[in-house]
């Protein structure tokens, strides 16, 4: 199973077509060989934040001039690209991986490679036989503090040394079932620990900011990432460290769990670079992503943009119900989607008059989903119209479980289905009632609400129905 996601909708300019807005200096050295991205790595710092424990990360600091250097480094690149290239192509994940940095260590990067090790298991399931990628460095300036790709993307911070290499990827492949292929161009880092250790995969350049952990307050810390030199995404990473303590502080209180560990951030504003990050042969239409162990990632758009604290509350929900049990990627998915909504209410506008609008109106047109029939991930085919209900009915429901049973009963219910058990067992476990008697229970409420409604507006006939208030999609998400 994967992760749960978020959000949104709508594709947006690709990374290729900000490509083509950034200028384009000379040629500069061409590796041959395909490849993949994917994140990590130190990035430079950017925009300052307005809350007092953001702070502004440096950009790093150069090297001496290296213009003979960098063509063998570059050479060196190649091999380890071609080498990786073929462990995607032969499905070989293991392959694949030990170019990739560690979790640990001085290069290390814990969340990076739990990623990369979801990607490879992926390709390791779904080889990619016409995946490709092209390394490539730009001029080259020599300026005060280093060398600096000044092509290589629309930010100067770039730089190259003899341990930290700075490349163009261009990246093309075919996911599985896909009738075209997928093509990204992305600035992606090498590093080694010294000049004569093979160079090691580090994902992505990015930009970042962070917001240090408290201990007066017991904020863990936040790090979010996004693609240098973009000024929306820039934005967002700076109100979403600001606002990360409270997310956090008051998800966790809703679950009863107290999350450990900087949580980290990915911000994407093309869903094709979004969705080569989590597999290669991924193709859902998906707003954001979250698996134990790897960074909550969110497409950004402009519709997004409005509502990114919701996404980021939805996803920080997915990652403190992880906590709840050793398997709660197994849990129902409307039961994980519907916790992670429930969540992340008070970061959303009017979450449960919403919710309540919507359910009411499925109960009267007989639309609610058979809780069998959005139980996987992903949906069956059959299902897919209830993409929808996964979120809204699940949280509708677990409000009810909260409402009727206290907060206890629904953490224990929760709890139980995250600790392997069926939702009958869960029930009885967690609510002390038959599932079959929790869902009869639920239903009788929501007809209530639908009668209530009803009489109300007989009274005042220029009223809105709230049951007949029009639906508007919530979060539409992919994948889990
Ligand atoms: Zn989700």
């Amino acid at each position: 199973m994967c992760a749960r996601t978020s959000c949104c909708s709508g594709a947006n300019a690709s990374l290729r077509s900000q490509m083509r807005t950034a200028k384009r200096a000379t040629a500069g050295l061409i590796l041959g060989g395909g490849w993949l991205l994917v994140f990590g790595g130190v990035a430079a710092g950017q925009m300052a934040n307005d809350a007092p424990a953001t702070r502004e990360v440096p950009p790093l600091a150069g090297a001496a001039a290296l213009d003979g250097a960098l063509a063998a480094w570059l050479t060196e690149a190649q091999a380890v690209a071609a080498s990786m290239q073929a462990a995607i192509h032969a499905g070989d994940a293991a392959a694949y991986l030990k170019h990739v940095v560690p979790a640990g260590g001085a290069l290390g990067d814990t969340c990076f490679r739990q990623e990369q090790v979801g990607l490879a298991g992926d390709f390791a399931k779904r080889p990619v036989p016409d995946f490709a990628w092209t390394l490539e460095a730009g001029e080259v300036t020599i300026r005060e503090q280093g060398i600096t790709p000044r092509d290589l993307w629309p930010t100067p911070a770039a730089v190259n040394t003899p341990t930290r290499l700075e490349l163009r990827a261009s990246m093309s492949w075919t996911p599985a079932g896909a009738s075209k292929p997928r093509n990204l161009v992305l600035p992606v880092a090498f590093v080694r620990a010294d000049a004569g250790a093979a160079w090691l995969y580090a994902g992505e350049r990015w930009q970042r900011h962070v917001r240090d952990a408290d201990a007066s307050t017991g904020f863990a810390g936040a790090l979010v990432r996004f693609a240098a030199g973009d000024k929306v995404l820039a934005k967002e990473a700076s109100l979403i460290a600001a606002q990360l303590p409270r997310v956090r502080r008051e998800v966790d209180e809703h679950f009863g769990v107290r999350v450990k560990g900087v949580q980290e951030v990915k911000l994407y504003r093309s869903k094709a670079h979004l969705q080569g990050s989590v597999w290669l042969n991924y193709t859902d239409s998906l707003g954001g992503w979250n698996e134990p162990g790897e960074s909550i990632k969110i497409l950004v758009t402009d519709s997004t943009a409005r509502r990114i604290l919701g996404i980021v509350a939805h996803e920080y929900g997915h990652v403190a119900s992880f906590e709840l049990g050793p398997k709660a990627t197994g849990a129902p998915w409307w039961a994980l989607e519907g916790c992670a909504e429930l969540a992340s209410e008070g970061f959303r506008t009017d979450a449960k008059a919403k919710r309540d609008a919507r359910v009411a109106g499925w109960l009267k047109r007989g639309e609610l989903a058979p809780w069998a029939d959005i139980t996987p991930f992903p949906l069956k085919p059959e299902h897919a119209r209830f993409n929808a209900h996964v979120y809204t009915q699940g949280e509708h429901l677990l409000a009810f479980v909260r409402d009727r049973f206290g907060a206890d009963g629904y953490r224990a219910l929760l709890v139980a289905m995250c600790q392997g058990e069926s939702i009958e067992a869960a029930s009885e476990k967690g609510l002390g009632k038959p599932w079959r008697e929790v869902d009869a229970l639920w239903r009788a409420e929501i007809q209530r609400q639908v009668d209530a409604a009803a009489a109300k507006a007989l009274k005042k006939p220029d009223k809105l129905d709230p049951a007949g208030v029009p639906e508007k999609g919530p979060m539409q998400e992919g994948g889990q």
